[in-house]
């Protein structure tokens, strides 16, 4: 018989544990997080250096509704707490050849971009807005769903939208049904890097991704992304949720295969009848399970499985403005060879893709007034390549400085720098505890996606729960929050509490 007032355990205040908190907190469960950081977010919190404040990932933020909904089931008015900022454009691309594209949402706006520079293609835009709007309606109601069984497959629904996972066919493949010109399917795939993905390994069933942005729109949040994270871990307390901040979760305690709660890094033991994991599922699965324990994500059987690549990180505290545009993304000049490179475990050369962020205009507050905090992206292999950072580190900071010189002509980029912090793939290992630096987590190659991907309810053992990227529906904000929310569901089915 099920604990009338059972303690449900979080591990990790990322935004998966957070989803999972306030929405089951709000139904009157006893919850407590215990996240080893004196802040929440993990990867969606901040860096503050002197008076610059970052991001520390995303800077993104798509599906605004998932997010108000999670808030409106938990009490709150997500408007009431988030300043939501919807940019235009949405971001800038610099193409291989050099040319910029401005990407918008708006229809009339993108039509005029893709006519100026690939005249061609007249009619691309719409047929990808219809047909991806079919897509995005089918597959998103199963990515809502908690696929915890092969059985979740065999219903009505699921069958009727197999034919929109374009099963043996890339996300660049299928921009092929759209464009001819390779650069305008380019400005189309991209996206894949989302999922730290190559656009020719990426399954087609994710065309969706691009089909939101154009859609729906992309925002940033006043203050940066990271108060997302703030906010949502305030108004979990308010609903009573306890939050520990700097409390190491060690080891889950089992019974048999039972869990029964958690050890914190000083020894302390902490009874619960219920453990969400919001920890990042590869690390959790290798360092948090007792040894043995588990057999389908044993240490042998999750290092065959496919990772997503990395990313080198640099956190510029700039003295100056260049006025950049809120989001550009640079292509590699040989786009190809670089995403090859990378998904091989080669360090990129010094031809690298790019993504760079500058709020010194829409949301200067992030900076004392004139300056900007430039937070620069660069994909590069996860840690299974064995890179030696701390070896290649000072080397691949200045071939990033040279890409923003060369290709952005931020020429005195070196003189301008203040302050600045790197995270290179081995201390996403080590600081944030992701498996491997694969900060996307476990691949979304098919054979990884919904029941083959790790159970929101895990399949291994009792009382274990999963949010967060490794887990279904996958990486990305809106899809981890998502996974949130299919947690706290799943519980309050396990307790027979109205959802
Ligand atoms: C550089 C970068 C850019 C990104 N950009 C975007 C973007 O633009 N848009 C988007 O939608 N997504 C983006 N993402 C992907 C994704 O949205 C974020 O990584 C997200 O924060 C992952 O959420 P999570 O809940 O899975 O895990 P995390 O954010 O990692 O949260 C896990 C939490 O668990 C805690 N923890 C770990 N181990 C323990 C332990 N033993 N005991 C207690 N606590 C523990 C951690 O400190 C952390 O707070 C980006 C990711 C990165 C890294």
């Amino acid at each position: 018989m099920p604990n009338k007032n059972p303690t449900i355990g979080i591990i990790g205040a990322g935004p998966g544990g957070l989803a999972s908190a306030m929405l089951l907190s709000k139904r009157g469960f006893n919850v407590q997080i215990f996240e080893k950081n004196s802040i929440p977010g993990g990867r969606t919190s901040e860096i503050k250096l002197n008076n610059f404040r970052f991001d520390v990932g995303p800077t993104f933020f798509m599906m605004k509704y998932i997010l108000d909904e999670i808030f409106n089931q938990s009490g709150f008015k997500s408007e009431d707490h988030l300043n939501f900022l919807k940019l235009s454009p949405m971001y800038k691309l610099i193409l291989p050849d050099g040319k910029p594209m401005l990407i918008y949402d708006n229809y009339e706006k993108m039509q005029a971009e893709i006519i100026k520079n690939f005249p061609q293609e007249k009619t691309g835009l719409k047929k990808f807005l219809v047909k991806e709007k079919k897509r995005f309606e089918n597959l998103m109601p199963i990515l809502q769903h908690h696929n915890n069984s092969v059985f979740d497959a065999l219903n009505f629904h699921f069958l009727k939208s197999l034919p929109h996972f374009s099963i043996n066919r890339s996300l660049f493949d299928i921009m092929g049904n759209y464009f001819n010109n390779d650069l305008a399917k380019l400005s189309f795939t991209f996206q894949s890097k989302y999922l730290g993905m190559s656009p020719w390994q990426c399954p087609g069933a994710f065309g969706l991704v691009p089909y939101i942005e154009h859609a729906q729109g992309v925002y940033h949040i006043k203050g940066g992304l990271s108060e997302i994270s703030r906010q949502m871990a305030k108004l979990a307390q308010q609903n009573n949720c306890k939050i520990n901040y700097n409390c190491e979760i060690k080891e889950i305690v089992f019974e048999n295969k039972k869990a029964i709660g958690v050890k914190t890094i000083d020894g302390k033991l902490i009874n619960l009848d219920d453990i969400i994991i919001n920890s990042d599922f590869g690390y959790s699965a290798s360092k948090l399970f007792p040894k043995k324990l588990l057999k389908k994500y044993s240490p042998q059987k999750l290092s065959k499985k496919k990772l997503s690549c990395s990313i080198f990180m640099l956190y510029l505290g700039i003295n100056k403005q260049y006025k950049l545009d809120h989001n550009t993304i640079v292509f590699a000049k040989n786009y190809k060879k670089n995403v090859s490179d990378i998904f091989n475990g080669q360090l990129p050369d010094k031809d690298i893709s790019f993504y760079v962020r500058d709020t010194s205009t829409t949301d200067p507050n992030l900076a004392p007034i004139g300056k900007t905090p430039l937070y620069i992206l660069v994909p590069v292999p996860n840690n299974t390549a064995n890179i030696d950072w701390q070896k290649e580190k000072s080397n691949f900071r200045q071939i990033t400085l040279d890409a923003l010189k060369n290709r952005l002509n931020l020429n005195d980029i070196e003189e301008q720098i203040e302050i600045e912090k790197i995270i290179t793939p081995e201390d996403w290992e080590k600081d944030y505890n992701v498996y491997k630096g694969a900060v996307f987590n476990l691949g979304h190659q098919l054979r990884q996606m919904l029941w083959f991907r790790p159970h929101n309810h895990f399949e291994e053992t009792e009382n274990i729960f999963l949010t967060g990227g490794g887990t279904h529906p996958g990486s990305g904000l809106p899809t981890i929050f998502e996974s949130g929310r299919i947690a706290a569901r799943l519980i309050c089915q396990k307790y027979k509490k109205e959802y």
